[in-house]
């Protein structure tokens, strides 16, 4: 077994500096990164708490009373993070996820998905708007969240089973609430719901078939996530990733799966739909993705960007370190200019971590200074 890297100090220390191109050119709506892969999707994580302490994000000895998280002035306010959205779209991003930690914690943040609502696509349409959650205050908010303009929910689930999720999420939650949470999205139109399941070999693989059982035919896309190696406090080892062709190989011996094509370009997710008597996809029963960072690289396609809680952004979900977004915005600079830096720091990202990950010296490989999980938001 491979020895386990749990340090336990801050992940957040460097910062790079936005550049300040000296020549601002308008946005176009058509940036592409050094490796002619184009700006569409944007992530913003809300906030960097949580009330779950999930093994593989914020396992509870990194995790504790004394973590320092971020002071509420160090992170980007509503009109901050607007404005920066604002100008990513005009780069050509279409879709908007909110994340966290726990996005749903954050004060008020139907106010801030109202803000975001509002803005446009370079096409003039509203940007797609989708919040990633760990479904537990969803029963309480999903009506809100809808009618400031959310359209869709992802909700993290990983297992059926109240124990096994418990010892999951690490604070006793049960599953119960998390399936009220979804059942209330549903009601509120916030469609269509995907369920991410985080697999962990010998943790909740137990759990693969009786999850695709639930939710097969409910309209709710249920997709398997490799565990992946991100950060450096939830102490991963490959041998606790269970690759995606084993679940869906144990699918399989339960369920009569065909091959859908891909999603929309820099999709991740591999679609499998389960197939009628007549042996094809039969849509009233659905279909399940796979979500293989680990085994199956994505980076070709990847057009993802990640704006951190205090407003750094990171070219890659592995990334030691972000731009310092929130010192131009603090500087006064202007909407020219920010841009300008945006399209500067796209324009140069090669970052392919998955795809070189295995020729990576093991050290690099586990370098302590990656970002968490929950800081970043997936
Ligand atoms: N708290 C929210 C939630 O759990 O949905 C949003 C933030 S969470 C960091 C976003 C997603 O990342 C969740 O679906 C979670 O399961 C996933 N995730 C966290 N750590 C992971 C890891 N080590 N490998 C794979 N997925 C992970
Ligand atoms: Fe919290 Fe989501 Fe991380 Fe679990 S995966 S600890 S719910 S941020
Ligand atoms: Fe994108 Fe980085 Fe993940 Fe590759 S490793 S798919 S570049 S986030």
């Amino acid at each position: 077994m491979a020895e386990r890297v749990i340090p336990l100090h801050d992940q957040r220390i460097a910062a790079l500096a936005a550049p300040r191109p000296a020549v601002a050119q308008a946005p176009t709506g058509r940036l592409f990164d050094a490796l002619q892969r184009p700006l569409r999707d944007l992530r913003i994580s809300v906030t960097d708490r949580c009330n779950f302490r999930c093994s593989y994000c914020m396992p509870k000895e990194v995790f504790g009373k004394d973590y320092p998280y971020l002071p509420h002035a160090d992170l980007l306010t509503f009109e901050e993070i607007t404005r920066l959205a604002r100008l990513f779209l005009a780069h050509g991003v279409r879709k908007i996820r909110l994340t966290g930690g726990e996005p749903l914690l954050r004060k008020n943040i139907e106010q801030l998905i109202e803000m975001l609502a509002g803005l446009r696509t370079v096409e003039g349409e509203p940007p797609e708007l989708t919040l990633t959650t760990n479904g537990s205050l969803l029963k309480r908010k999903a009506h809100a969240l809808r009618q400031a303009g959310l359209q869709r929910v992802t909700v993290s689930l990983d297992a059926l089973d109240d124990a096994v999720f418990q010892r999951m999420n690490d604070v006793g939650f049960p599953v119960a609430e998390v399936l009220e949470g979804i059942a209330a999205a549903q009601a509120a139109g916030l469609q269509p719901i995907k369920v991410n399941m985080v697999v962990k070999r010998g943790t909740n693989d137990d759990q693969i078939v009786p999850m695709a059982r639930h939710f097969r035919g409910s309209g709710i896309v249920l997709r398997f996530i490799e565990y992946m190696d991100v950060g450096s406090s939830n102490g991963w080892c490959l041998d606790e990733v269970l690759p995606s062709a084993q679940v869906r190989a144990r699918l399989q011996e339960a369920f009569a799966l065909v091959p859908l094509p891909p999603g929309a370009p820099g999709e991740t997710a591999e679609r499998w739909g389960y197939a009628g008597p007549d042996g094809r996809h039969d849509p009233a029963l659905g279909e399940v993705g796979f979500i293989s960072s680990v085994t199956q690289a994505f980076c070709r396609d990847c057009n993802r960007a990640r704006l951190s809680t205090e407003g750094r952004l990171y070219l890659c979900l592995f990334a030691e370190r972000g731009y310092d977004l929130r010192a131009l915005l603090r500087a006064g600079v202007s909407d020219a200019e920010l841009a300008a830096s945006l399209a500067a720091i796209w324009g140069s990202r090669n970052d392919r971590y998955s795809e070189i990950r295995a020729l990576l010296p093991p050290q690099t490989r586990r370098s302590a200074r990656r970002i968490e999980m929950s800081y970043i938001g997936g």
